[in-house]
């Protein structure tokens, strides 16, 4: 393969591609914008999902919609059978009530840049159409839009048909994803706030090639209320419980495993000042980049639980709900999009590291087939924080489109060699029927009563 990703024979469709995607700058900003205006949270995006099945009708595409609930998909057939290129981009906002941007009915907003991948699609699907890419191309791409990657909240009220908490687990247990070679999408990365810590803004483009994936636990904690002056020792504070675990847990911070996340809310009950807390809760995310380190910190966690509920004889109930997955990004894929980002960004727009310690459910798909997770700049404020905004629309949204538009042609281009080579040299971790078995069996539930169903009184 040649070293240029403009010297080749494809270079021209890709010349060509880039100047579609330029001249669309103007509308796909007032995609992403318009969509950053308007957030909307896990499985409930249902105007950002007519926006693109708009997009995406207006192309003379057929369409499917309400995948998921929100899930939204095309086709572009190429010329001659092959595999099936997925360009996903995720629709959903985070909670971040304090976000200037935020829906102040729901507390949504678009903290960690989604509005930007959805502006990506539209442009690789804009582009590949206008310029009649699918005559050059073998196989397939699917524009798939998809729900729900954010991660907010482990207990959230039940949306309804709707499994698993994750938009792509979701549409892997439904079959959406059955047929599809591999998946591409491109993830915004903010800039370090100035104070404190500092640091260099977002390259252009990049590549973190391995992320975390996590575990989940709910912890509820249960006591007896009592008066909590006069008569504290007649009640179990499930508070008090719930700050031995929380403590337990911060004691074993040097022995968790480098890699290694756990971060935890306690979960305020409305309760009076006072009388002793009967009831309180602490969710907890455990994060590592292996599942062998995430186990082991599951163990830690689990017995700092249930130390807090013994050492003031409380009584706890632990389950968890599905994670998230590791994420590998597939190298031939990544290298590909690297390929390409240099010709389009530069040295200098280009910045790889092994590891990051978000996690995104793209990683459970990633043990069904190859997929690439890049990154791109354009954003301004750390991600999930009140700052994060785009501030750099060619950035933000349009020089990913063409790294992931040129990403698409090197790998259907011709008879497609390059997408088979991929989708041969990925091992997968499981079937799809074995996958969401073992994602079922992480939504678990025990009771631990240390003491506190002891009938004690006086
Ligand atoms: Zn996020
Ligand atoms: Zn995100």
């Amino acid at each position: 393969m040649s070293a240029d990703p403009l010297d080749g024979p494809a270079a021209g469709l890709k010349e060509s591609l880039a100047a579609a995607i330029d001249r669309d700058a103007v509308h796909l900003a007032a995609v992403g914008d318009d969509i950053f205006a308007h957030p909307e949270l896990a499985y409930h995006e249902f105007r950002t999902a007519d926006l693109v099945a708009r997009e995406l009708r207006g192309l003379g595409l057929p369409v499917e919609e309400g995948l998921a609930r929100t899930g939204v998909r095309a086709r572009l057939r190429g010329a001659r059978p092959g595999p099936v290129v997925c360009v996903l981009a995720e629709l959903d906002a985070l909670h971040a009530p304090d976000h200037p941007a935020a829906d102040p009915g729901t507390g949504a907003a678009h903290a960690c840049g989604h509005n930007a991948q959805v502006a990506h699609l539209v442009g690789v699907a804009r582009a590949l159409t206008e310029r009649a890419a699918a005559g050059r191309l073998a196989g397939e791409v699917v524009f798939f839009a998809v729900p729900a990657e954010e991660y907010s909240e482990i207990g959230r009220p039940g949306v309804p048909d709707v499994e698993f908490p994750g938009g792509k687990q979701e549409l892997i247990r439904l079959g959406c994803f059955d047929g599809v070679g591999l998946a591409l999408m491109a993830h915004a990365t903010g800039t370090p706030d100035p104070e404190p810590g500092g640091g260099e803004p977002a390259p252009a483009l990049g590549m973190a090639w391995h992320y975390t994936g996590f575990a989940t636990r709910r912890a509820r904690f249960r006591g007896r209320s009592a008066h909590a002056s006069s008569a504290p020792g007649h009640g179990v504070d499930s508070l008090s419980a719930a700050r031995v675990a929380l403590h337990a847990i911060d004691a074993q911070r040097e022995a968790f495993a480098a890699d290694v996340r756990v971060h935890p809310v306690l979960r305020a009950q409305p309760g009076s000042l006072n009388v002793i807390a009967e009831q309180t809760t602490v969710d907890i995310l455990i994060r590592g980049r292996t599942s062998q380190s995430i186990a082991d910190a599951e163990r830690r966690v689990d017995r700092s639980l249930r130390a807090g509920a013994l050492a003031v004889g409380a009584a706890v109930e632990l389950s968890s709900a599905p994670g998230f997955l590791p994420l590998d990004v597939d190298r031939t894929l990544g290298g590909l999009f690297r390929r390409n980002a240099l010709t389009l960004a530069g040295a200098a727009g280009w910045a790889e590291h092994d590891f990051s310690a978000a996690s995104t459910d793209a990683g459970d798909l990633s043990h069904l087939m190859p997929v690439m997770h890049a990154t791109h700049g354009g954003c301004a404020g750390v991600n999930h924080s009140a700052r994060f905004r785009v501030v750099d629309p060619v950035r933000a949204y349009v020089q990913p489109a063409k790294a992931i538009a040129w990403t698409v042609v090197d790998l259907l281009h011709g008879d497609a060699a390059t997408a088979r080579a991929a989708i041969a040299g990925h091992r997968p971790r499981h079937t799809r029927t074995g996958y969401v078995d073992a994602v079922r069996a992480t939504a678990r539930h025990a009771h631990c009563a240390e003491d506190a169903g002891e009938p004690w009184r006086s």
